[in-house]
């Protein structure tokens, strides 16, 4: 074993602990071997989390919002002081180019420096009541403990998504990092119990794959589940967080329709469309899973396309600045990629580039381009997340309107068109909670990032997204 030894696997009440559950073996994805192995917490240690959290609770509620905020931008400092160690440990546990660890990096920072800002905005208000000498005051009070379950893709950038607003609302947190990715989550834990001194039980951590994130839902000391990951996952744990009536913040998948229009710039489109799909090798939520392009430029923009996913470097984050794909995460990734393609050229589709893994080392999938493809395959259907796009050709805007949105997820869309009414007819019908028009993706800290239909429940980012981990709490004065 090589590579990382983490200070330990579980934080809870301001120190390292010992796990005693199952072993987890952390693998680079570009070579197959492994960097780290951890433990995961057990049932009853989860719980021990989850009640330090709570006890920390309400005097992390009344220190304040502004001095909640003084931890957040020191926190934000932390991680841009050691953002370069951060995204070598994202590189190394799952793959990621060095550019795209740095870009992660970046938005984690901002997403903390974002929530501080809150510190002094936090606001209620004031009616007059309904007699004479009463008033009511609407306070947006936290809601408790926030179990923080992340996902693989985007280690840092997704905890700090949630981490930031929940703490800076006065809710105390205890966060599990997914088992495959847990290495750079556990070195800003190691980088915030060394450098700031925040309460003892605010934030925690646990580490662990299902077992884990499970107990963290169903304990009565847990407010709120702030998740992000798969849909099957995400109703597993509405499920199971309905016993309890425990909310549930659901970030979910996506299969985002990609539409060409008829008068697209093809300058723009296409390398859009490539850094739309094939950024973090298409493990994005919001990538572009299927492309609809106006029969009119198919065959231009299909050649073009092709020859610009042809073009990509692939290879290790340890090979450099040039690499632009890195591997899949996972072998079960890989392996669920392969059968994706697979199972649509069993259903008549045709690789035009690529098709499956690379030879050699490490999780890595040829950049792949398919044709012939049809609207009711699964590859149009459900969520590929990786290196794959399939390209249909459309007539209409009708038709092509109806195609987007015929699915089960409805996270984002991407439309090209230099036509007013053509977009603003788009972005009126497509059931999608973020569109991008003439853009490649990359949400905004500032809007929201949220999913319709299957994609999630909730919302995050910006104003929504923040006072999501609050809930108002009424009082009425009399005071005559
Ligand atoms: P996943 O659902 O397999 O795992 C996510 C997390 O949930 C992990 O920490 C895992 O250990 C934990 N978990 C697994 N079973 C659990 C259970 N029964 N109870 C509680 N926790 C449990 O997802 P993944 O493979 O890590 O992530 C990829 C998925 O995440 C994709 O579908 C992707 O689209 C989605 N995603 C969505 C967004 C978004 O903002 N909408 C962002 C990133 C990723």
């Amino acid at each position: 074993m090589s590579g990382f030894s983490p200070a330990g696997s579980i934080y809870v009440d301001g120190a390292w602990r010992d796990a005693s559950g199952p072993a987890i073996d952390v693998l680079d994805p570009a070579t197959e071997s492994v960097t780290a192995r951890i433990a995961s917490a057990t049932p009853d240690e989860v719980e021990a989390a989850l009640a330090s959290a709570r006890r920390a609770q309400g005097d992390w509620a009344r220190v304040g919002s502004v001095a909640r905020g003084a931890y957040l931008r020191e926190l934000a400092d932390l991680i841009h002081a050691n953002a370069d160690r951060l995204a070598g440990l994202i590189s190394l546990e799952m793959g990621k180019p060095a550019a795209e660890a740095d870009g992660e990096l970046e938005f984690a920072e901002g997403l903390v420096r974002y929530s501080a800002e809150w510190d002094r905005r936090l606001e209620g208000e004031i009616l007059p009541g309904e007699t004479a000498r009463e008033n009511v005051h609407l306070l947006r009070a936290p809601l408790g403990v926030v179990a923080a379950i992340c996902p693989w893709n985007f280690p840092l950038a997704v905890l700090c998504r949630k981490l930031a607003p929940a703490l800076l609302t006065g809710n105390t947190v205890v966060a599990k990092p997914s088992e495959v990715s847990p290495l750079s989550t556990l070195e800003l834990v190691r980088l915030i119990d060394e450098n700031l001194d925040l309460p003892a039980g605010v934030f925690n951590l646990v580490c662990g794959a299902g077992e884990t994130g499970g107990a963290m839902v169903t304990s009565p000391h847990t407010a709120m589940v702030s998740f992000t990951g798969h849909r099957d996952t995400g109703k597993r744990i509405m499920a199971a967080a309905a016993d309890d009536l425990t909310r549930v913040a659901l970030e979910l998948g996506g299969k985002a329709p990609a539409i060409v229009w008829r008068d697209a710039d093809l300058d723009l489109a296409v390398p859009a469309l490539i850094e739309a799909r094939f950024t973090n090798a298409g493990q994005v939520c919001t990538s572009a899973e299927r492309v609809f392009v106006h029969s009119e430029l198919a065959d231009e923009f299909t050649e073009r396309y092709v020859a610009a996913a042809e073009s990509l470097v692939v290879g290790a984050a340890s090979a450099g600045e040039g690499v632009q794909m890195g591997p899949m995460a996972s072998a079960a990734q890989l392996q669920k990629v392969g059968a994706a393609v697979e199972r649509a050229v069993g259903e008549g589709a045709k690789v035009l580039t690529g098709g499956g893994p690379r030879e050699g080392d490490g999780y890595f999938f040829t950049p792949t381009v398919l044709g012939d493809v049809k609207p009711e395959m699964d590859v149009m259907r459900e969520e590929t997340f990786g290196p794959v796009a399939p390209i249909i050709g459309v007539d209409s805007l009708d038709q092509v309107l109806g195609y987007a949105n015929d699915s089960r997820y409805g996270l984002s869309a991407y439309l090209f068109s230099r036509d007013y009414g053509t977009v603003m007819r788009a972005v009126e019908d497509l059931e999608f909670g973020e569109i991008y028009v003439n853009r490649t993706l990359g949400e905004s800290i500032h809007a929201h990032h949220s999913g319709y239909k299957e994609s999630g429940i909730g919302g995050e980012d910006g104003k929504w997204g923040l006072t999501r981990y609050t809930q108002i709490k009424t009082a009425y004065h009399r005071y005559g």
